[in-house]
């Protein structure tokens, strides 16, 4: 039986942008708000995440503008209807593969194919794992990556955290509205996490710290019932019982797709100051190119700069 969606999609001509942006977080979202303002009418893919790792809080509150905080999807939400109305395109697709050895860029998607005379390239970061035997076949049984959506199955339950960065602490004081207890698994004995949150963290009863230890086993048959811990300094072992596994450990850029086209550095796009990347017309912003800042602001400021260079590239070409 043929399938003639699939046939046609691939058979029918690339569709050309001027201007495509792999990525709908804060950067790509800026990006396109900006591109969008120079008449650029840029064209997003959104990949599997519209509003990016910032839609998958409950609460920022360290983005200006807004005094009380404002909702993560929210705000994903905000900064699209504001591109849209200066006439981004949001499509529901995801780049495949990019070709950028000629112009224009070829990128291969989900959907179909575009060529774009330049590329804004905002495809941010995932959620690492701890790579502990129980996590992947656990995963949606009691494992989570993302309190603000999973955080609600575990009311008046025993939950444990795995990280000590702003993240893990952020999403326990989330988590604290519906978990009986909170216990962070923390791999050394001091957090990563700014003061503001360690202070909020330590001052919570439901939270507890389990230092120097790390999650060596994530147990349960249907579910989650336990996690096998390791104290790094004596290697006792012990076993806690849970019912949920919330891993916030950092993230690794999603740029696979660029590796031998684009110069990298530790996975990281490089870019200069500009956010121009090693091939002229391809620009990077956002996770995907910052090692270092990783937040909702300086993510959406790259962005803005790599559409206000894309829009001077495509500018000085046409003379
Ligand atoms: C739990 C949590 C809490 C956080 N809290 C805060 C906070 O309070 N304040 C703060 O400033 N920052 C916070 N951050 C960090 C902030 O969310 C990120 O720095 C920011 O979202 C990065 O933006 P980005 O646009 O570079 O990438 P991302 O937000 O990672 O967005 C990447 C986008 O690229 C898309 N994509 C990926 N692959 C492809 C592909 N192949 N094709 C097309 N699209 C693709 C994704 O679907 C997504 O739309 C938090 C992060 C997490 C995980």
């Amino acid at each position: 039986m043929f399938n003639l969606s699939s046939i046609s999609s691939t058979n029918s001509a690339p569709r050309h942008v001027k201007v495509l942006i792999l990525g709908a977080g804060p950067a790509g979202l800026s990006a396109a708000l900006y591109a969008a303002r120079a008449e650029l009418q840029p064209v997003v893919l959104t990949g599997t995440q519209i509003g990016g790792q910032a839609a998958l809080t409950y609460t920022i509150e360290n983005y200006p503008g807004f005094p009380e905080g404002v909702g993560g999807a929210e705000l994903g939400d905000l900064f699209q209807k504001q591109a849209e109305r200066f006439g981004a395109v949001v499509e529901f697709d995801s780049a495949q593969s990019v070709d950028l050895s000629a112009r224009p860029f070829r990128v291969q998607t989900d959907n179909g194919e575009y060529t774009a005379d330049a590329l804004i390239i905002s495809t941010g970061a995932s959620p690492n794992q701890l790579n502990v035997p129980g996590e992947v076949e656990l995963t949606g049984k009691g494992v989570s990556y993302c309190a603000t959506c999973d955080g609600w199955f575990f009311k008046d339950k025993p939950v444990v955290v795995v990280g000590g960065g702003d993240s893990a602490l952020e999403e326990s004081l989330f988590l604290t509205r519906f978990a009986s207890s909170i216990k962070i698994i923390h791999r050394r004995d001091s957090l990563r996490a700014g003061a503001i949150l360690q202070k909020r963290a330590f001052e919570n009863p439901k939270i507890e710290f389990v230092w120097d230890t790390v999650v060596t086993e994530i147990a349960g048959r249907e579910k989650v019932e336990a996690v096998r811990l390791k104290n790094v300094k004596t290697g006792a072992e012990s076993l806690l019982p849970t019912e949920g596994v919330f891993i916030f450990i950092g993230h690794t850029p999603n740029t696979q797709m660029f590796a031998g086209q684009l110069e990298m550095e530790g996975g990281y796009i490089k870019v200069d100051e500009r956010m121009h990347t090693s091939v002229p017309g391809v620009f990077a912003a956002g996770e995907s190119a910052d090692s270092h800042f990783k937040q909702v602001i300086t993510s959406a400021g790259m962005g803005a700069a790599a559409a206000i260079e894309a829009t001077r590239f495509l500018e000085a070409e046409a003379g």
